[in-house]
């Protein structure tokens, strides 16, 4: 039986507007996403008896301190997600990017009452300036890694494209693409293997045939048949289900009243009625749940 991961990126509302030119006032827009739309990922967890990763955002802890604690405690597991989830990290000077990471990280493990294991980066772009950090610091796990050329293609699409501010995403070196698809122990290049590495990479799933990433923001729009056909796929290759959520994917249009068109991707997910999405999101679990073994990310590094 294949193993499988449910982990969901904390990226709150204000993460997904334009942080440049600040088209709204986002100063609510985390307590939203920590007070309203997580708790609807909560259920479906608590419903289906299974535990996930959570890649949370440092500047968030304080203030959401109480429902982090109850994750970790419930048996989830907390992961780092950088201090402010900033999409040009890896172009960040030494220090402040080491800052990004090493400040999550402190308040993360004050807060779990023990060492952080993982690590993604914003936006899946991943340096091994970023990994030399994780290493320094013990962690087990990155799973930043997106192979995915569809996803790739779009992003470097939308970097070519957005006139107003292109330092909105970075991309990967296209050769970064080519590495394992299953857990690997990384070696001195991000794709290399190395029996003796200390940092195990978790890859993103990418669903052989279509190269699409497995992560629900990416495959919701092409509906339930398609994701589970990605997943037939994933688990016929013996491959490890890396299933990615994000927060914002449980948005409700009543959540952000007046204001909704003015997020880039939680607009376009709100397109298509909660209700529908959540029972795209059970039954999807369901299935994950009934053909794969559910492990933590955590688990998969031990
Ligand atoms: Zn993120």
């Amino acid at each position: 039986m294949v193993q499988a991961s449910f982990n969901i990126d904390l990226d709150t509302l204000a993460d997904d507007v334009d942080s440049h030119t600040w088209l709204i006032r986002a100063d609510g827009l985390p307590a939203i996403t920590y007070n309203r739309v997580l708790p609807r990922f909560i259920d479906l967890l608590d419903r289906h008896g299974v535990t996930a990763t959570f890649f949370v955002i440092g500047r968030d802890i304080e203030a959401n301190a109480a429902v982090l604690r109850q994750l970790a405690e419930a048996g989830h597991e907390l992961a780092n997600h950088t201090m402010h989830h900033d999409k040009q990290l890896v172009n960040l000077a030494a220090d402040d990017l080491r800052d990004e990471i090493v400040e999550c990280d402190s308040r993360l493990s004050r807060l779990a009452g023990g060492p952080i294991a993982g690590f993604r980066a914003p936006g899946y772009t991943v340096t091994p300036r970023v990994i030399a950090v994780l290493r320094s610091l013990g962690y087990r796990y990155d799973t930043s890694l997106n192979g995915s050329l569809a996803y790739s293609a779009t992003k470097r699409l939308f970097k070519a494209v957005r006139l107003q501010d292109k330092s909105y995403v970075t991309c990967q070196p296209v050769a970064d693409h080519f590495g394992p698809r299953n857990p690997y122990r990384m070696g001195d290049s991000l794709t290399r293997r190395d029996p003796a590495g200390t940092i195990i990479e978790i890859p993103v799933s990418v669903i052989p045939l279509v190269h699409y990433p497995f992560v629900t923001s990416v495959l919701l729009p092409f509906g339930l048949t398609a994701t589970l056909w990605g997943l037939d796929r994933l688990i016929a290759r013996g491959r490890f289900v890396n299933c990615g959520f994000h927060v914002n994917e449980f948005t409700d249009p009543a959540d952000v009243a007046g204001r909704s068109d003015r997020f880039y991707y939680t607009s376009k997910l709100m397109r298509t009625p909660l209700a529908e999405r959540m029972r795209y999101f059970d039954t999807l679990i369901a299935a994950i749940k009934a053909r794969c073994e559910v492990v933590l990310l955590r688990d998969v590094a031990a």
